[in-house]
């Protein structure tokens, strides 16, 4: 087991892209770190960069207080598991998952006991003598997680660990995957485009653009108080509201409404400045009654999001959304209020949480 530090840890590929900019990042020994990002931000480059698999171009990374910038991906002792799980398919799931230990030439008796033991432990038990052909996705991917296991690494690193499988069993794989990274106490990092994965699986994640590190926290901080307005954007399944607006005395003018000061901004704003208004939908009290402090408009979309609907209203020409529970939705054309919840609303100056 082992912390992974990275310290200003480049990437440039030949061609120039810029993969990854002098980005710094430590994950505590036993953490497991979801890194979080729209395509092309280089989560991917970042791990490969951490087995070994590209050369960093600048900085330097360290396993367990060891630099392994120059060391190759064999001698690092970390296990990854790569997206379509890199399985053999002539060979059957004992010999899937026992093929690290042959490579460090570990007698064949003690090869199979092993897998057994790792192949019962993930459900494999039955499935030993099959091959990769014959599984259900998440049957494979179990298959690639023992593979990891048996190799007894320092750390783990998995690569969108759950893509191939399908909605039911990707939820499956989700508790069982932080379940089993729990009792194995091994750092982890995984990377995933899945924003619900990474904010349900990870103790900490790290959010990035374009090879730049945005945020690092615990999911509730990264969704409770996103650092930024591409954070504040990008995370959340239904995008927050970020409403231009300006400082007006002691209350916010933001799209024409008079709208409170919210309570983490309070007595950091100067009159008159412009900033940035951010609030989920999930935050705002809506009512068809005007209410003081509400944003007020005209219902334009009504979506159904299952036990609530998300309400679109135009407000002086300003799209603003709220969560209405289910029961009290209102019709399109109607008049509507969304109250914005002071201690949950947010104020960003030049793109960065006040
Ligand atoms: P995705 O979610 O789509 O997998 P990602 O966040 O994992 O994306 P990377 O695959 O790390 O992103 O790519 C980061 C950037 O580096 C992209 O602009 C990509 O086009 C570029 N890139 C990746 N691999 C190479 C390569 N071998 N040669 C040149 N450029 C590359």
């Amino acid at each position: 087991m082992a912390a992974i530090e990275l310290r200003g840890l480049t990437k440039v590929y030949p061609g120039g892209v810029k993969a990854l900019d002098a980005l710094d990042l430590a994950v505590p020994d036993g953490e497991f770190f979801a890194l979080l990002g729209p395509s092309g931000c280089g989560k991917t480059t970042l791990l490969r960069t951490i087995a070994g698999l590209e050369t960093a171009t600048g900085g330097s990374v360290v396993i367990g207080g060891r630099d392994v910038t120059g060391v190759q991906p064999g001698g690092r002792d970390i296990a990854m598991v790569f997206q379509d799980y890199a399985l053999f398919p002539h060979m059957d799931v004992t010999d899937n998952i026992a093929y690290p230990l042959r490579i460090k030439k570990v007698a064949k008796g003690a090869r199979r006991d092993k897998a057994l033991e790792v192949g019962t432990r993930l459900g494999l038990d039955q499935l030993m003598d099959r091959r990769p052909g014959q599984l259900s996705g998440g049957q494979q991917q179990r298959v690639a997680l023992a593979r990891v296991m048996a190799t007894q690494a320092q750390a783990f690193l998995f690569d969108e660990p759950l893509s191939n499988l399908d909605a039911r069993l990707r939820l499956e794989a989700r508790t069982f995957l932080k379940k089993l990274q729990r009792e194995l106490g091994v750092t982890t990092v995984f990377v995933t485009h899945d924003q619900a994965e990474a904010l349900a699986m990870a103790d900490r994640m790290a959010v990035m653009e374009a090879g730049h590190i945005r945020q690092i926290g615990t999911p509730a901080e990264v969704f409770q108080r996103p650092a930024n307005t591409f954070v504040a954007g990008f995370i959340g399944s239904t995008p927050m509201n970020l409403l231009d607006g300006a400082v007006r005395g002691d209350t916010l003018d933001v799209a024409g409404c008079k709208v409170a000061v919210p309570a983490s901004a309070e007595g950091r704003l100067s009159d008159g400045e412009r900033i940035v208004y951010g609030v989920r939908p999930e935050y705002m009290a809506y009512s068809a009654e005007p209410a003081e402090g509400a944003l007020g408009g005209k219902v334009v979309i009504m979506e159904n999001l299952g036990a609530s609907h998300l309400v679109t209203l135009d407000v002086n020409d300003v799209s603003v959304q709220a969560v209405v529970p289910e029961g009290s939705e209102p019709g399109i054309g109607d008049e509507g209020f969304a109250l914005p919840r002071r201690d949950r609303a947010l104020v960003y100056r030049d793109g960065e949480l006040v």
